[in-house]
């Protein structure tokens, strides 16, 4: 087999997990990123004032149902069993979430078995609305308008910056509503935090003979002459130089504060207040009870508009968008020697495990092609 030289553009989950493979397939790998660590957006930090363990880019749990992706993150880290048990603030009172029977029981100050919190969500709810087409539409027509104003009005417009009659039923396509007392947030099988964090395991991960990093790099496309294929983890309209246009992005800004002591007893607490400017409050230490530290750190989590200097976040993906993302994907189809990969390239949310299994199946494809002769297409996953 010739060996090829390979770019991947971005130290995220992405790169690394598809470099890797990559590289132990006998591939020579420079990873670039632009930014002065590894991790991507699940880079975690110690610091300096509390020793705690920060999630820099906003709050990382890890859950699955994928028994390989789970094998693969646990030969890198320890992996510690975390449930993430997520509070909400609503009126100067606080809920348990998702919306549970301990919520609803809560909220309307009843002692419902699950059988009556049904048939009673069943009467709140807005039966007039047969073809919900909005998420406002969705909500009341499934929980009605106290439960929805309390946990899911003021927490979206914040969250999106619109109306929730503005946004598609899609949206909410599975309402979180529990008729038990279970307030795991996630569903999957596998949950857990790694115990020295996500940017260790990547740390980890990169740790090849056949890679090299190079960070505070910022790629520009005349060096992909230099190699023979460049896995692209940035931003798809970033790579055309933004010639259709932005693709829209939420950004977040996050308030560092600390406190002596445990200042809100859990990791994440919600505020559904439209009138409270931030979404959310993170307390780091709580992502790791394994550790002791005397003083906290904390992260007020504010959402708004990504201009062309902020970091993107979370993909808008509504119609005008998507119009734009198929105008890139259509001419991304014609560029030769590159794959858009991850969450950037594909302008896609896409949780760490599904990061990591489309890198492992995108790996899996180029080690074939490189040893075939073959061609690497644009995408390994069709981002429309
Ligand atoms: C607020 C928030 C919370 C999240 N919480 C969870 C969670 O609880 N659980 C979960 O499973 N997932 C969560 N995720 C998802 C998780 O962050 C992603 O799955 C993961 O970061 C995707 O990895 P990636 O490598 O595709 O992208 P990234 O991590 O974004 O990595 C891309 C890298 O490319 C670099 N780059 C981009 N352009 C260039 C360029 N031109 N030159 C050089 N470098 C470049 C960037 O600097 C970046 O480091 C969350 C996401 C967000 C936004």
């Amino acid at each position: 087999m010739a060996q090829k030289s390979l770019l991947m553009v971005g130290a995220g989950l992405s790169g690394a997990v598809i470099g890797r493979h990559l590289a132990e397939a006998g591939h020579k790998v420079h990873i670039v990123d632009a930014r002065d660590h590894i991790a991507g957006n699940c880079h975690m930090y110690r610091d300096a004032e509390t020793g705690v363990n920060v999630h820099a880019y906003g709050p990382h749990i890890f859950h699955t149902d994928d028994e390989e992706v789970w094998a693969y993150v646990n030969a890198h880290e320890v992996f510690l069993p975390f449930k993430n048990r997520v509070k909400t603030t609503s009126q100067g009172r606080v809920y348990s979430l998702p919306v549970n029977l301990h919520t609803i029981n809560q909220f309307f100050g009843e002692t419902l078995r699950p059988d009556e919190a049904k048939a009673f969500i069943e009467t709140k709810a807005d039966t007039s609305i047969t073809d919900p087409q909005t998420f406002e539409d969705q909500a009341l027509r499934f929980v009605g308008r106290d439960l929805y104003d309390a946990f899911f009005r003021g927490y979206t417009l914040k969250q999106w910056g619109c109306d929730p009659t503005e946004l598609p039923a899609s949206i909410l396509k599975r309402l979180p509503l529990r008729f038990n007392y279970d307030d795991n947030y996630f569903n999957h099988r596998h949950q857990g935090m790694p115990q020295n964090g996500y940017t260790a395991m990547v740390e980890s991960i990169l740790n090849h003979p056949g890679i090299t990093v190079s960070l505070n790099t910022r790629f520009s496309r005349d060096q992909a002459k230099d190699y023979d294929h460049v896995f692209y983890s940035g931003p798809l309209d970033g790579w055309f130089d933004y010639e259709l246009g932005r693709l829209g992005y939420r950004t977040l800004d996050f308030e560092r504060f600390t406190y002596e002591g445990d200042y809100q007893g859990c990791a994440v607490m919600n505020y559904g207040d439209e009138e409270v400017p931030y979404t959310r409050i993170t307390e780091h230490k709580h992502f790791a009870p394994w550790e002791s530290h005397a003083k906290s750190v904390l992260y007020r989590e504010f959402s708004r508009e990504c201009g062309p200097d902020d970091i993107p976040y979370y993909p808008i993906r509504l119609v005008n968008e998507k119009a734009m993302l198929g105008g890139y994907v259509e001419r991304a189809k014609w560029e030769k020697g590159v794959t858009f990969v991850g969450r950037l390239a594909t302008y896609r949310y896409l949780d760490m495990d599904v990061t990591i299994r489309e890198a492992l199946d995108c790996a899996r494809l180029a080690e074939k092609a490189f040893a075939e002769g073959g061609v690497m297409p644009a995408f390994t996953v069709n981002p429309l």
